[in-house]
């Protein structure tokens, strides 16, 4: 599944972004995807589950922000709805060629962190 390898690069990416914040556990991490990125929201959500199971930051939560690629005509200065079969090759209205704008995120957006130093001060005198 190619989405697992995506997850466990946003693990690390999220991991090293908190690594310096002392112990605790990931919350939530926000990520952009894009739609020409070939990953599955609900497949990535899933990898994501079972790259934290397990581990201190299971039960964390991957939250994924939908970037749909859109098509542009430069000539009409449009987005132009795409059908559903696909994409159109060529503007409906003026038959100029279209470009292709966004789909291409992927990005970790923000990290939610729990630190633990209240818990630490509780049992502070055990360890
Ligand atoms: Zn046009």
């Amino acid at each position: 599944m190619h989405e697992l390898g995506v997850a466990m690069e946003i693990y690390r990416i999220s991991r090293d972004a908190v690594a310096g914040h002392g112990a605790g556990r990931l919350e939530s991490v926000r990520v952009a995807v894009g739609e020409l990125r070939a990953v599955d929201p609900e497949l990535i959500k899933f990898a994501w589950q079972a790259t934290v199971a397990g581990g201190p930051d299971a039960g964390s939560e991957l939250i994924v922000d939908w970037h749909p690629a859109v098509q542009r005509c430069e000539t009409c200065g449009a987005d132009k709805a795409r059908d559903t079969a696909g994409w159109l090759p060529l503007c409906p209205d003026c038959a100029s060629p279209l470009r292709v704008d966004g789909g291409l995120e992927l990005d970790v957006l923000q990290v939610s962190y729990l630190r633990e130093e209240e818990e630490r001060a509780v049992s502070g005198g055990v360890g």
